[in-house]
């Protein structure tokens, strides 16, 4: 549709008016009009111009042209063509034309028709034009509407907009969100550089800069910026940002469009959501840590379909046991039933876990459901099913829902052990008090704050009360012995000083008042204090020690006595001092009687425990048993029968019959003897003795234990007198034997020397005649007799020098030696003997090793020692090596040959020690001895190393010095030995 069409023509009269001329009745009707209008107005002219009868005409017709048309046109032609032939040509008012009016008609027709053309083209222009101008103005109106809107719908957009013109970004719009964000600042039209001037440096400026020069878009996603507000602050706000280019008509840019979006909400609530979510997260795993870790069980149990909780108790049991089952749990649970982990136990039915039958299971389930489905530290003994019956302590909560039981919560704590030792205290509670009433152990607890006590009829027994007394400190003190009240009172206020926490340990004598028993007690106490460190409560026990006191101090006195006993070889003396230890330990009088075979008695000791006895001590010590008037005599008696006797209570007149004198009635009747004990001293099966112990003013009463104990200590002095007799034997018979050594060596040494002097006069004696037919067996004889010799000499001298030793006559006379040489001397000398047994010497000797020794006594040392080499050295190489080093000569005899065991190492250079049999190796075992002697002498050492089979080494260590040289024996008598080893 054309909607100019419908318009109005221009310039239109008033609505109703211009409606009707421009509809066609009105357009042909104002023709009609505009040439009666020209005809009327011809009229009037014309006698005026009576040449122009078509001028008004000519005006109606372009009016109705140009107003209606070419219809309305034509109209007002065909009526001013009739009008003006009628009236104005001639003839006049005649229709009638004349050839010249003719002419006039056509051409007013024709210029009419132009005009009436021209008009109407005119007036389609016009319209047209109208209707443009129409078209734009609507166009116009039309798009300041859009842009209202946008402007509208920009300034209401849920986003930041905002529109920068230009290179600078002067800011040309700004939408209240926008305007917000830049802390409401008037902005509109002032550069952003100026205006906000801290996003430069967070180059939001480049990032428009970019976006201006290149024309790209920029689209950024939860960027961060940070603006000034007005009240100065800062603010960050994470947007969505896009950057659009703005482009003018040419399609040139122009401007910046600002697109954003305020994330900081969201990204604040993502942030707590992500937050949150690791707090959840943390937290779960600390619940499921602790879960795991708990050592109670925590478990949740489901059934397989709800229970309904209307039902009677023992059906909800079952149902529970049937279709229970433990939905979650963790290992400590899993292990209360035996299993490794959780996995293992979930999803079990509690009937599979727990003995259905088992009434203790039956009760748990009961109180649970009794209880509103809930337990708490309920303890319950369940029979499960790996056999094990166990106690646990549970809390379980039923959760219900519509009526029906669907699942529970719980914790469950394994007991059994913990009951288990509960019990296994009850029962060794049980036990200790029955020990404790049964051991002679008596307990006491004592509130010093109310006097209250507890004491029991055997502690009231040891500490020596009486059933009437209170147990108070102060009657336990008064039954202590005196002599240890200063230590019960130290103790007892140490016990009271809360520092030593109140502990009281001691062991005392009591006085034993109520049973007349005096004993050694063990005290164990202890105090308990109040807030002010004051003792309120004292509370032990008391136990009879007097059997282990008794038994401690025999021991000891044991110990002691045996000291005594083999401190001396002088049994008299022994005897007396161990008499002398008896008392008052044991006796209040000790007297020792010995008897020598064929000689009377004799009172070789008393021993007394009051000093001031000592007059009567005298008296008695003159008092001699005399066995043949005083048979009866109670020690008299354990001599001649060798039984001891003893007399618990003596009877004084009785025990006076066996006085021998009336001096010795009149002591008896002094000392007042109460009790008696005599023992023989017993050697070999016989009496040598008798030891007589009695008591006077201690009260003492000996039982058949002391007599025990006395026979122990006479056993012990009798055995000690028969040790030191058998020593003096020992003594004699060494005595006599080095005695005979030194005869014998002396007396086999005489024949020796001659026999030697008479070989070498045959040796000689046979060279001078050399056609003998005897003389080759005879130089043989000579030979290995002058070897015997050599030998038997050298065994004299061993033995002499043995008897020397012993005797203490070991003389050295120190002179310059050159040891290295001696060495030679020596080693050529046991050439030809080592060559013999296959062996071979060998020497390293560092030269010219100088000393101060006794000559000969050292060549006796190498001689020996070099001997024992090529005797034990299985015809293997001797290595004999000298140095010297820290001012000591050091000579080594080493050999390849049998070798020595271990244990021999230290003993071979004992006297007549040996570490080979007889059988294979002949010798005395001195040479060893006498070498260690003479080399100790010297002040040196010697010592032996040896793998056996592997062969020895001899290490001799000299002092060069004779300063560094041990004290030197005295020798009376020139040394025979010397002369031997200088023969041979
Ligand atoms: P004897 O050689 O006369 O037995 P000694 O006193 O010289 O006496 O030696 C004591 C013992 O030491 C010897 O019996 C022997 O067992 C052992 N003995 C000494 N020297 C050696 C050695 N070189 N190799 C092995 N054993 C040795």
């Amino acid at each position: 549709m054309r909607r100019h069409e419908h318009l109005p023509p221009p310039h239109s009269k008033p609505m109703s008016l211009r409606r009707l001329a421009a509809s066609a009745p009105g357009r042909y009707a104002i023709a009609v009009l505009s040439v009666g209008l020209a005809l009327l107005l011809q009229k009037a002219a014309w006698p005026f111009m009576p040449t122009s009868p078509f001028l008004f005409f000519f005006l109606a017709v372009m009016f109705s042209g140009w107003w209606g048309g070419w219809g309305p046109g034509l109209l007002s032609i065909g009526l001013a063509a009739l009008l003006a032939d009628h009236f104005f040509l001639s003839p006049a008012n005649s229709l009638s034309v004349t050839a010249g009016d003719g002419v006039a008609l056509s051409l007013f027709t024709v210029l009419s028709l132009l005009m009436t053309r021209l008009n109407t083209a005119l007036r389609q222009t016009s319209m047209e034009r109208a209707v443009l101008l129409e078209r734009e103005r609507l166009a116009r109106a039309r798009a300041e509407t859009e842009q209202a809107r946008f402007h509208a719908l920009l300034m209401q957009a849920p986003a930041i907009v905002a529109l920068f013109q230009g290179a600078d970004h002067v800011l040309t719009l700004s939408n209240p969100l926008s305007t917000a964000l830049l802390g409401q600042r008037a902005l509109l039209g002032k550069p952003l550089r100026e205006s906000v001037p801290e996003l430069a440096p967070q180059g939001f400026l480049a990032l428009m800069d970019r976006v201006y020069s290149a024309g790209a878009p920029y689209t950024g996603q939860e960027t961060s910026w940070s603006f000034l507000q007005a009240d100065g602050s800062t603010k960050t706000y994470v947007l969505d940002l896009v950057l659009q280019p703005i482009r003018d008509v040419h399609g040139r840019i122009d401007g910046v469009a600002c697109f954003a979006f305020d994330r900081s909400e969201s990204v604040l609530a993502r942030q707590r959501m992500e937050e949150l979510n690791t707090a959840l997260k943390r937290s779960k795993e600390q619940y499921q840590g602790f879960v795991s870790q708990s050592t109670e069980g925590i478990f949740r149990l489901e059934t397989h379909q709800p229970l309904p909780i209307a039902q009677p108790v023992q059906a909800q049991v079952d149902a529970i046991l049937e279709h229970g089952y433990i939905a979650e749990c963790n290992d400590a649970m899993a292990r209360m039933y035996g299993l490794e982990s959780a996995a293992a136990l979930t999803g079990t039915r509690l009937g599979k876990l727990l003995v259905r039958e088992d009434p203790h299971n039956q009760e748990s389930i009961k109180a649970f459901i009794r209880g509103g489905y809930r337990l708490e530290e309920a303890e319950s003994h369940e029979a499960t099913h790996d056999g094990r019956p166990r106690v646990f302590i549970n809390n379980l909560v039923g959760v219900i829902e519509k009526e029906h039981l669907v699942s529970a919560w719980g914790t469950q704590r394994d007991v059994t052990e913990q009951r288990r030792a509960e019990e296994a205290l009850r029962h060794s509670e049980e036990r200790l008090r029955i020990a404790v009433n049964s051991a002679a152990i008596g307990t006491w607890d004592l509130n010093l704050v109310t006097g209250a006590y507890q004491c029991d009829e055997r502690c009231r027994q040891l500490f020596g009360l009486s059933t009437a007394v209170s147990l108070r400190i102060d009657a336990i003190r008064s039954g202590v012995y005196p002599e240890d009240l200063e230590r019960f009172e130290r103790e007892l206020a140490r016990a009271f000083t809360p520092s030593s926490g109140g502990d009281f340990r001691i062991e005392y004598r009591t006085l034993g008042t109520e049973d007349g028993v005096a004993r050694w007690v063990s005290v164990h106490g202890r105090a308990f204090f109040n807030e002010q460190a004051r003792a309120v409560r004292f509370t032990g026990t008391v136990l009879d020690v007097s059997e282990r006191r008794r038994t401690e101090a025999s021991t000891r006195f044991l110990a002691e006595a045996s000291a005594v006993l083999s401190s001396s070889l002088d049994y008299e003396n022994t005897l007396s001092n161990v008499a002398r230890l008896t008392v008052p330990e044991l006796a209040d009088w000790c007297t020792v009687d010995l008897k020598p075979p064929g000689e009377p008695f004799r009172r070789v000791a008393v021993a007394t425990a009051v000093p001031e006895d000592a007059e009567f001590a005298r008296q008695v010590k003159n008092i001699h048993l005399d066995l043949e008037k005083y048979s009866a005599h109670p020690s008299a008696q354990a001599f001649l029968r060798q039984q001891p006797v003893l007399i618990e209570q003596i009877h004084l007149e009785r025990f006076l019959e066996n006085a021998r004198s009336d001096e010795h009635t009149r002591l008896i009747r002094t000392l007042q003897p109460l009790s008696f004990i005599a023992v023989p001293l017993v050697e070999r099966g016989r009496a040598f003795g008798v030891l007589s112990f009695f008591s006077t003013r201690s009260g003492r009463r000996y039982t058949a234990r002391d007599l025990t104990f006395l026979e122990e200590l006479a056993h012990r002095m009798a055995l000690s007198v028969e040790n030191a007799r058998l020593y003096r034997e020992a003594q004699e018979a060494i005595r006599l034997r080095d005695e005979f050594l030194s005869i014998a060596s002396h007396e086999l040494k005489t024949p020796l020397t001659p026999l030697s002097l008479k070989l070498q006069m045959l040796s000689r004696e046979v060279k001078r005649q050399p056609d003998s037919p005897l003389r080759r067996s005879v130089e043989d004889y000579i030979v290995i007799g002058t070897r015997q010799v050599k030998k038997l000499s050298e065994l004299v001298s061993d033995l002499l020098d043995v008897t020397r030793i012993a005797g203490g006559r070991l003389r050295l006379e120190p002179e310059p030696v050159t040891l290295d040489l001696l060495i030679r001397e020596v080693a050529a000398r046991y050439e030809p003997e080592a060559a013999r047994l296959g062996s071979r010497l060998q020497l390293e000797l560092q030269g010219s090793v100088e000393g101060h020794w006794d000559r000969l006594r050292l060549e006796q040392v190498i001689t020996n020692l070099v001997d024992n080499a090529i005797k034990y050295g299985a015809g293997k190489p001797i290595h004999v090596g000298l140095h010297t080093r820290e001012n000591q000569a050091w000579l080594h005899v080493r050999d390849e040959g049998i070798g020595i065991a271990p244990q021999y190492l230290s003993s071979i250079f004992g006297r007549f020690e040996r570490a080979v049999s007889e059988r294979h190796y002949g010798g005395l075992g001195l040479g060893l001895y006498i070498t260690r002697t003479i080399v100790e002498a010297m002040g040196g050492s010697i010592h032996a190393e040896s793998v056996l089979g592997e062969g020895a080494t001899f290490t001799l260590a000299l002092p060069l010095t004779p300063g560094e040289s041990a004290a030197q024996d005295s020798s009376e008598e020139p040394s025979e030995a010397d002369s031997a080893t200088r023969d041979t």
